[in-house]
């Protein structure tokens, strides 16, 4: 039977550590499990709240309600045609050890993805990405309860309207839907990207016919382990902002008045502009204030020591606002805010 305690706790269930407490909390290891929380909710009717990893939220009030963690296990190889492997995964897998997992299998396609933390359900719901691949490029389909009415729902790629860092689970289908599990299309023949350019250099002298997944895997490990601080060391939900995409009209204005504009050039012919880059140079690398601040080194990451959610709220308006200032762009938050 389904367990439902309640104030609970959410400091250990978000990587920032931010003091939160969830009026009632589940986690559901079955379908039948996340039936019986959506029909408790409903009869008390409370809203619901759904939580993986916590490492894309920010929590800056208690959830009221019903806090429902995904723990739907299960990783299960659906059909082998040629090279092509379809994969379903459950919402309640470990990213990063479901990516170790399909490169022990000997399946190519999610390795640039190692090391993102957080559980597979949640990857579709900003499109997860690093190190130039996407999780939508390797996405066949998801399976979901819609939380209103409880209906199954299978959802192909062009039904999750992805983009950068987006989907509809940002969009229309926002707090709409419970995923459970993930189909994926991986690759039993070697189909490596390698086109970001920090991974090429952490590869450069390997042999191209020594060039594995797990070589790919590891190497992107490094950089990772290398640029950005581990929440277990610092909390943190990696990314604040997303990258601004501006026009190139915009980026060469920007570029005359600053030359060193760190910029990628998009297929559509505008410029995604480097969202760190933007913050150092407004002057915020290792700010520190009311226990939050600017990571020392990558002026990207937020950081708590101590702080809550509403002061690391006020420090992100504050940079901003000192951004739209300096440069006239707009920063966007990445994480899921609940304020
Ligand atoms: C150090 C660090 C590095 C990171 N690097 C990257 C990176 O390189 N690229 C990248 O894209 N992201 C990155 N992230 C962000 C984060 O890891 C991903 O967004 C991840 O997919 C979040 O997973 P989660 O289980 O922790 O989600 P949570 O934080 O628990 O939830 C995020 C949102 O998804 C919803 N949600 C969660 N599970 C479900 C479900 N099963 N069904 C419906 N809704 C659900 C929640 O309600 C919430 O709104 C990083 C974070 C950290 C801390």
């Amino acid at each position: 039977m389904l367990k439902i305690e309640q104030h609970v706790s959410l400091q250990h269930h978000n990587t920032l550590a931010l003091p939160s407490f969830a009026e009632n909390f589940c986690r559901v290891s079955t379908e039948s499990d996340l039936s019986e929380a959506l029909s408790w909710s409903r009869q008390h009717r409370l809203p619901i709240t759904l939580l993986g990893g916590g490492s894309n939220v920010v929590l800056a009030r208690d959830l009221s309600g019903l806090v429902v963690q995904m723990a739907i296990p299960g990783i299960e190889l659906v059909s082998e045609e040629q090279d092509q492997r379809v994969v379903r995964v459950g919402a309640g897998e470990n990213w990063h050890q479901l990516v170790l997992n399909t490169i022990e299998q000997g399946w190519f396609g999610l390795e640039n993805l190692s090391l993102i933390p957080g559980l597979t359900g949640a990857a579709p719901i900003q499109n997860i990405g690093a190190y130039g691949v996407e999780l939508s490029q390797h996405f066949l389909s998801l399976e979901a309860i819609h939380l209103a009415t409880g209906e199954q729902r299978v959802m192909n790629a062009s039904e999750c309207q992805f983009g950068y860092r987006d989907s509809i689970f940002k969009q229309s289908g926002r707090d709409q839907y419970a995923i459970t599990a993930i189909t994926f299309v991986l690759s039993s023949k070697m189909d490596l990207c390698l086109d970001y350019p920090a991974l090429q250099k952490a590869l450069d002298g390997i042999d191209e016919s020594e060039l594995t997944a797990k070589r790919v895997s590891d190497a992107v490990c490094g950089i990772r382990r290398s640029k950005l601080p581990s929440p277990e060391d610092i909390p943190n939900v990696g990314s604040f902002f997303k990258n601004p995409v501006v026009s190139k009209e915009q980026a060469e204005t920007l570029r005359q008045q600053h030359p060193q504009l760190v910029g990628y050039h998009q297929v559509d012919g505008r410029e995604k502009l480097a969202a760190g880059w933007l913050v150092e140079q407004a002057g915020w690398k290792g700010f520190n204030q009311q226990g939050v601040g600017v990571h020392q080194q990558q002026s990207l990451v937020l950081v708590n020591s101590g702080g809550t959610g509403v002061a690391l709220l006020s420090l992100a308006s504050d940079i901003q606002a000192s951004v739209a200032d300096k440069f006239g762009v707009s920063l966007e938050i990445e994480p899921r805010v609940y304020s």
